[in-house]
C-alpha cells in the first residue's frame, strides 16, 4: 500500500482544490510528510454546497429501501478494503493496526445498523376529533448536512454521521480531519462505488474554522453536526442557533472511573488499564478520573502503575505495539504541562510523564496519584495516556466528585453491590455508563453527552431523529 494524496470529492467527482492548494499530511511515528491532501475555499466550498443541494433533491425521492440497499454495499465494500485502509488510518493516525482495523470494521456495522433505520422512520397517525379527517405525522429528512469530524477516530466519527444523514435521506458535506484524511476518504469512496448518486455524499478538507464559518451560516445547509472540543463546540452551536440550523454536539469528557471498595479489582484494572491507553488516551470516553475508595486505593495505584509500565509504546505498524504516538505534536507540551502542574501543585508521579525520543510523537504512559482538585488535569480534559487516582472515603464523596466538572459524556464503575449499582446510574451526570465491563459505543446503543459535553445521540434507536423533522398532515376525505 502506498499512502495517498487526498482529493476532495464534490458532486461524485474525485478532484483537487481550485486553487490546487495542498495541506502536508505527516506520519506521528516519524514526524515525516507521507502525503498530501486537497485545501478546499471558497469555489470548491460553493461547488459542494450546489452538489448537496442537488444530492438532496435525488435521495430524498430515493426509497428508503434503495438506500438501505446502496449503504449495505457501500459497508461490505468496506469490509472488503479494510486491510488497505487500517493501514493508511496507523500511518496518518498513529494508533496500532489492530486498533485501525477494528475502527474501520466497526465503521462497517455501523453503516449496516442505520441502514436498518432507514427503513423504520415510521410516523404516527392520531385519533381525530371529527369524523373523516385523517391525521398524521410524516418523517422527512431535514436537509443537506455539514458534519465537523476530527482526527482521533478518522472514520469512527464520520460515520455516524454520514450513515444516519444519508439513511434520513439527507444529502452531507462532510468536512473530516486535514490531519488524517486518507481513511475517511475510503470511507467516502466506499459509499460512491456502492452507488450513491452524485452530490448526496460530498468530501471536503480546509481550514475548519474557515468552513464552518461559511457553511453553518449558508442557506442550503439545514443541520449541523461537531465532534471536538467544548469550546469550539459552544462556538458553533452558537453559530448555528443563530441561523436557526439544528445542531448535534458531541464535545469532550473528563470520564470519572468510580471503584468501589467491594468491586472486582482484577477486571478493574484489566480493564481500565487497557481502556486508558487506547489510541494513546486521544478519547473522548477514555478514563481519565479513578476515583477509588479508601480500603482498596494503595492497591489500585500500585497495579495500575505496574499496568502502566508494561504498554508496550511504538510505531502502530509494529504487531507488538499496544499504544502508538500522539496523533500531532501539539498535545505533547500540552501533555507535559498537565504534569508539570499536578506535580507542582502535590500530585505523586508514579511512572512516565515524558516525551520518548525525538522521532515522531511518542508519550509515555503516564500515572499521576492524589492529585489536589486545583490541579488543571482535575479540571481540563487530558486528550493523552494520563491516568489521574485519587481516594475517597465513601460513596457520596466519589459522587460528588464525578458530578463537580460540567463534562457529563462518559462514567464507567466496578462494584458487587447491586443498591451501588442502581445508585450510580441514578445520580452520575453522564450520558453513559459502563458498569463491570466495558459496553459503549455500540451502533445499537446511544452515544453522547450532557452538560458541556452536548447534546444529541450518534447511537441507537434515537439517533436518526437528528436528521429527520416531523411534519404534521391533516386531511379531510
Ligand atoms: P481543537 O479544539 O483546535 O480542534 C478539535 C477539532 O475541532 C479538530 O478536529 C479541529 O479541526 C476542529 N475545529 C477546530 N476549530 C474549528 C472550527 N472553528 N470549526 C470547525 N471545526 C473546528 O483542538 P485539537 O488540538 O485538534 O484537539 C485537542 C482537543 O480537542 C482535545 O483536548 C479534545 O478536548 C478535543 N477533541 C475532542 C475529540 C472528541 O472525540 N470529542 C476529538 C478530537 C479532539
Amino acid at each position: 500500500m502506498t499512502y495517498p494524496n487526498t482529493q476532495l470529492f464534490i458532486d461524485g467527482t474525485w478532484r483537487a482544490a481550485a486553487n490546487g492548494k495542498t495541506i502536508p499530511v505527516l506520519n506521528p511515528a516519524t514526524g515525516l510528510e507521507i502525503g498530501t491532501v486537497a485545501w478546499a475555499e471558497t469555489p470548491d466550498l460553493d461547488a459542494a454546497l450546489a452538489a448537496a443541494e442537488k444530492g438532496f433533491q435525488i435521495w430524498r425521492n430515493t426509497s428508503a429501501y434503495e438506500r438501505a440497499r446502496l449503504m449495505r454495499r457501500a459497508a461490505d465494500l468496506i469490509r472488503e478494503r479494510s486491510d488497505t485502509i487500517a493501514e493508511m488510518m496507523t500511518l496518518e493516525q498513529g494508533k496500532p493496526l489492530l486498533q485501525s482495523r477494528m475502527e474501520t470494521l466497526a465503521g462497517a456495522d455501523i453503516i449496516d445498523w442505520f441502514a436498518g433505520e432507514a427503513q423504520r422512520t415510521y410516523g404516527q397517525t392520531i385519533p381525530a376529533r371529527a369524523p373523516g379527517v385523517l391525521q398524521m405525522t410524516l418523517k422527512l429528512p431535514v436537509g443537506p448536512v455539514a458534519a465537523f469530524t476530527p482526527w482521533n477516530f478518522p472514520i469512527n466519527q464520520v460515520v455516524r454521521k454520514l450513515s444516519a444523514a444519508v439513511a434520513a435521506g439527507c444529502s452531507i458535506i462532510v468536512k473530516a480531519p486535514e490531519e488524517t484524511p486518507a481513511s475517511p476518504a475510503e470511507l467516502i469512496r466506499a459509499f460512491a462505488d456502492a452507488g450513491i448518486p452524485a452530490g448526496v455524499v460530498n468530501l471536503i478538507y480546509g481550514v475548519p474554522s474557515e468552513i464552518s464559518a461559511y457553511l453553518i451560516p449558508h442557506p442550503v445547509i439545514r443541520k449541523i453536526s461537531f465532534t471536538g472540543s467544548t469550546p469550539v463546540g459552544k462556538q458553533l452551536a452558537a453559530l448555528a442557533s443563530l441561523h436557526m440550523k439544528r445542531s448535534t454536539m458531541e464535545l469532550g469528557g473528563h470520564a470519572p472511573v468510580i471503584v468501589a471498595a467491594d468491586a472486582d479489582l482484577d477486571l478493574a484494572l484489566d480493564l481500565m488499564v487497557t481502556h486508558k491507553f487506547r489510541n494513546a488516551g486521544q478519547v473522548c470516553v477514555s478514563p481519565t478520573r479513578y476515583l477509588v475508595q479508601n480500603p482498596v486505593a494503595d492497591t489500585f495505584i500500585d497495579r495500575f502503575t505496574l499496568g502502566a509500565k508494561a504498554v508496550v509504546v511504538g510505531n502502530g505498524m509494529d504487531p507488538q505495539t499496544q499504544m502508538g504516538p500522539l496523533a500531532n505534536d501539539r498535545r505533547i507540551p500540552a501533555l507535559e504541562a498537565l504534569v508539570a502542574d499536578a506535580v507542582e501543585k502535590g500530585a505523586r508521579l508514579m511512572t512516565g510523564g515524558r516525551r520518548i525520543g525525538n522521532e515522531g510523537w511518542f508519550f509515555e504512559p503516564t500515572v499521576l496519584a492524589d492529585v489536589p482538585i486545583t490541579a488543571r488535569i482535575m479540571n481540563e480534559e487530558p486528550f493523552g495516556p494520563v491516568a489521574v487516582i485519587n481516594r475517597y472515603a465513601d460513596m457520596d464523596a466519589i459522587i460528588a466528585e464525578a458530578n463537580r466538572l460540567p463534562f457529563g459524556l462518559s462514567a464507567y464503575a466496578f462494584t458487587r453491590s447491586g443498591e451501588t449499582a442502581t445508585r450510580l446510574g441514578n445520580e452520575v451526570e453522564v450520558g453513559m455508563l459502563s458498569i463491570n465491563h466495558l459496553g459503549l459505543a455500540l451502533a445499537e446503543v446511544p452515544f453522547g453527552g450532557v452538560k458541556d459535553s452536548g447534546y444529541g445521540t450518534e447511537g441507537g434507536s434515537e439517533a436518526i431523529e437528528a436528521y429527520i423533522e416531523t411534519r404534521f398532515v391533516t386531511r379531510k376525505g
